[in-house]
């Protein structure tokens, strides 16, 4: 029986992950196929659900559904539970398990572009969805000691300080309102920006302002397709000492997923050249829906 593992989100046309996990099966010959499920959030649960059935090996969950995917699993690993978020699914007999990879590929991600410095212990996240969860857990098992999330809607990111209040007791967590000045002001005593709100995916739009960056930021933007974003492009100009885009983060979130799913260790060689060719192309797995 050919095995099937589903992208679920919305929307997932601009998603890499299809080329990527696709080749990693056919390399070491496993008979399953990966598919983009677009699913609207009333249609979530009953998605989940039907993971249940033999022919799954699991499932990922992006945009906009990690939190609430993270209701409807049996069972959650550390990560997961930590964060209330879930972005990949296994699947124990009939019972469902939430995991979330994001968070180690974030902190990978972060080592990477910090690369020989120093930490710096102050960071400004910008979102407040699923994949800012996992940033934010990530930083603060990483010793930050003052994090600033600032979200469109301020209720959401005074939720997620709220959910993280005890593992991050010992610092100083704050969610603060989505004003310029406000932002500008945070960013000027911060030396980590991170973009995980999904503007810039579907647009050649930055979350915030070019002239609110200051040099010397390092800015990580969870986007990854388009490759260069607008905040990228503008953080570079405004003389960033370090930007990163979220590529090496869906590598190593797939990575992980992958080895969930399938128990065996991912091959990344192959993965990462997928990648590469899916950039060079310049497309999702059906480019132009998004556009
Ligand atoms: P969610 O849908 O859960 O959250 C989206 C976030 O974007 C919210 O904070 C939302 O704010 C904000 N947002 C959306 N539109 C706007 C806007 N016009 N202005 C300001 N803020 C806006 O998504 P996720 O958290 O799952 O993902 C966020 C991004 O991170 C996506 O682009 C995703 O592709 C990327 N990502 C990349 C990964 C990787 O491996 N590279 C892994 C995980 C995520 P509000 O709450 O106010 O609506």
């Amino acid at each position: 029986m050919t095995r099937r593992v589903v992208l679920i989100g919305h929307p997932v046309a601009h998603s890499f992950s299809a080329q990527m996990q696709q080749a990693a099966f056919d390399a070491l010959g496993i008979d399953a196929r990966y598919e983009l499920l677009d699913t609207p959030a009333p249609a979530l649960q009953e998605t989940i659900e039907a993971l249940r059935g033999e022919e799954y090996l699991g499932a990922n969950v992006t945009i906009p559904h990690k939190e609430r995917a993270a209701t409807f699993v049996d069972r959650k690993s550390e990560d997961a539970a930590a964060t209330g978020a879930v972005n990949c699914i296994t699947r124990d007999g009939r019972r469902l398990v939430g995991h979330n990879t994001d968070v180690d590929a974030f902190r990978i991600s972060l080592d990477t572009l910090v690369g020989k410095q120093k930490m710096p212990r102050n960071a400004v996240v910008l979102g407040a969805g699923g994949a800012a969860r996992a940033a934010v857990h990530a930083l603060i098992t990483m010793g930050f000691q003052r994090v600033v999330v600032f979200n469109r809607h301020l209720h959401r990111a005074e939720g997620l300080v709220r959910h993280f209040g005890r593992s991050a007791a010992h610092m100083e967590l704050r969610a603060m309102p989505w004003h310029e000045s406000v932002i500008e002001s945070e960013l000027s005593r911060t030396r980590v920006l991170v973009n995980a709100t999904s503007v810039g995916l579907a647009s050649d739009e930055s979350p915030i302002p070019g002239e609110l960056l200051p040099p010397d930021l390092l800015v990580l933007d969870m986007i990854y397709n388009p490759p260069e974003t607008r905040l990228l492009r503008e953080a570079k100009a405004a003389g960033a000492s370090g930007v990163m885009n979220g590529e090496l983060m869906l590598l190593q979130q797939g990575a992980a997923a992958f080895q969930l799913w399938t128990g065996q260790p991912a091959p990344m060689d192959v993965m990462r050249q997928k990648l590469d060719e899916a950039r060079e192309a310049g497309t999702g797995a059906n480019a132009g829906e998004l556009a």
